[in-house]
């Protein structure tokens, strides 16, 4: 997959971005809490912010900085949410979507 280097350094510059950076902190903050968990009534602190729509798509991308295309999640649900797409792209995108700028402090307990 010789695409791959020029993709991911698109994908990868979004994700160096200040845009997206506070566009997660936002998110982080009016959603501390994993929403897959939540509407399963449990309370997980979210540690993640997951693009609804994958970037690697044209409305994706589009929405890529819209929080209504973001999900807070836990690493649990995070990596179901990947798990179904299998492609380079979507392994890149978990990845990047699992760094934080500030971890708090206290992780959250399994
Ligand atoms: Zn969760
Ligand atoms: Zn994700």
């Amino acid at each position: 997959m010789k695409k791959d280097k020029k993709y991911i350094e698109k994908y990868g510059s979004f994700y160096h971005s200040k845009d997206w950076r506070n566009c997660r902190r936002i998110k982080m903050a009016n959603n501390p809490l994993c929403e897959e968990c939540l509407k399963k009534g449990k309370l997980v602190e979210a540690e993640e912010v997951h693009h609804i729509i994958p970037i690697d798509t044209k409305q994706g991308w589009e929405l890529r900085l819209n929080l209504d295309n973001l999900e807070s999640l836990c690493t649990e649900c995070h990596n179901e949410k990947h798990k179904s797409r299998q492609s380079a792209m979507s392994q890149f995108d978990r990845f990047w979507d699992s760094l934080q700028d500030s971890k708090k402090e206290t992780k959250g307990e399994k």
